[in-house]
């Protein structure tokens, strides 16, 4: 097929930001050209989030719109969304193709086998998918994402994940070390493994702590690091490769969701304060400079104001590098929509009291930076600013026009701290 052009948008988590990477290595291997604009392309593909709210009302607007600026377009609606609601997307849309998160390599093949019916493909078969996908990566960035599972079993009573990417799938280590040496000999510096819940990772042969020094010691791996993790997977060993190993990056994102043991519960987050608290503090002594990570939830469903409390204490108690925070809000199909809701009012407030504490810390994290030295691996160098990120993971920005750096590390002092960024100069 040639000299016909595809449109890929994406919504959501770094997941679906690797996956539609793929999609569009396999349909340039297909002879596609991409283009910036969904009015002028051959193929759309919509690869959807059901993480937040309205996921489904806002592919359905931007489907309504598509019908009438790009009716003749063959248009693919795949990710969370597609796989949980294919019935409605294929009813009442001009969708042409679903596709369910195990099934984007057969993308090409669904367009070739496209007539009058519309075509549905949601089955779950992680390995098909992951033996079938490019190896290649087609974004400009310095760092090679590689996803070493995909799934969960947890069932957080607030989520669709389960439903939406199946149960836990890890991938044989072979292949994730194989893909980890083809990204690095094509030039990236940095290895970012990812999966819904990195840590889960088992094979026969290999857990997560085993993978990590099997990637980290690949020759040419600069950096390494991983997202997400659930606190009670990490394991001790995996906290301590933080210690052994120096190419392993000092950033941790160990969501605790809530600061209190009920909350939690009734979230069902297999673990309590005392015991994630217990686990910060191996990673403490393990790491004592990590960035640590969280993802919290405010207004959940029988919340009080002392379970909320508990939640700011967290944060102070923790000291965080930075944090992601949200006001619950049901997702269909999932226990706590059953739950009985929380005022708007309130989950607003809490959340306003949340990240007003979570910036404080932030900033103090980043204040730690000033008058130091980091090393930037330069993403980008634009408007005579170069950009990358710290070890710490901190976006650093320092003056620089030299375009030929980037992909290179380079030391930075700090002059200044804000709360999402460190700036200072080249050394
Ligand atoms: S651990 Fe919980 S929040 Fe994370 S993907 Fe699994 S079910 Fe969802």
């Amino acid at each position: 097929m040639q000299n016909k052009t595809f449109y890929i948008k994406t919504w959501g988590c770094q997941m679906n930001v690797y996956d539609s990477d793929k999609i569009k290595t396999l349909l340039l291997q297909h002879g596609y050209s991409a283009v910036e604009d969904e009015k002028t392309a051959d193929v759309i593909v919509l690869n959807t989030c059901s993480i937040r709210e309205n996921a489904s009302e806002k592919l359905f607007s931007l489907l309504g719109r598509i019908k009438k600026t790009n009716p003749n377009a063959i248009t693919i609606v795949a990710g969370c969304v597609a796989q949980v609601e294919s019935k409605k997307i294929t009813k009442n849309t001009i969708a042409d193709i679903v596709v369910g998160t195990h099934m984007y390599h057969k993308i090409p093949q669904l367009i070739a086998e496209l007539k009058e019916e519309k075509l549905v493909d949601i089955e779950f078969k992680p390995y098909e998918k992951f033996d079938s996908l490019p190896v290649d990566q087609e974004s400009s960035t310095q760092t090679g994402y590689i996803a070493i599972q995909e799934g969960c079993n947890h069932f957080c009573t607030y989520c669709i994940v389960p439903f939406t990417r199946g149960r836990e799938y890890s991938r044989p280590a072979e292949d994730i070390v194989a893909e980890a040496k083809h990204l690095i000999s094509k030039g990236k510096k940095e290895i970012f493994l990812l999966g819904q819940n990195v840590n889960c990772y088992k094979t026969d042969n290999d857990d997560f702590a085993d993978l990590l020094y099997k990637v980290a010691e690949i020759p040419g791996v600069e950096r390494l690091r991983y997202m997400t993790s659930y606190p009670s997977d990490m394991t001790d060993r995996a906290i301590e490769a933080h210690k052994n190993i120096p190419n392993l990056m000092p950033y941790m994102h160990l969501p605790a969701q809530a600061g209190d043991s009920d909350v939690l519960k009734s979230m069902n987050r297999e673990y309590t304060v005392e015991e994630y608290l217990e686990k910060i503090d191996l990673v403490y002594k393990a790491r004592p400079d990590i960035a640590i990570t969280s993802d919290f939830i405010v207004g959940f469903p029988g919340e009080t104001e002392e379970q909320f409390q508990r939640t700011v204490e967290l944060v102070k108690k923790v000291k965080y590098a930075s944090c992601y925070s949200f006001k619950y809000s049901p997702r269909p199909g999932t226990p706590a929509e059953k739950m009985e809701q929380m005022p708007e009012e309130i989950k607003e407030k809490r959340l306003a009291i949340l990240q007003a504490t979570i910036k404080e810390y932030q900033q103090k994290f980043n204040n730690k930076f000033i008058g130091k030295t980091v090393h930037v691996l330069v993403e980008k160098v634009e408007n005579g600013q170069l950009n990358g990120r710290g070890e710490h993971f901190q976006s650093v920005f320092a003056n620089n026009e030299d375009k030929s750096l980037v992909g290179s590390i380079v030391a930075v002092k700090i002059t200044s701290a804000g709360t999402n960024s460190l700036t200072g100069e080249l050394v």
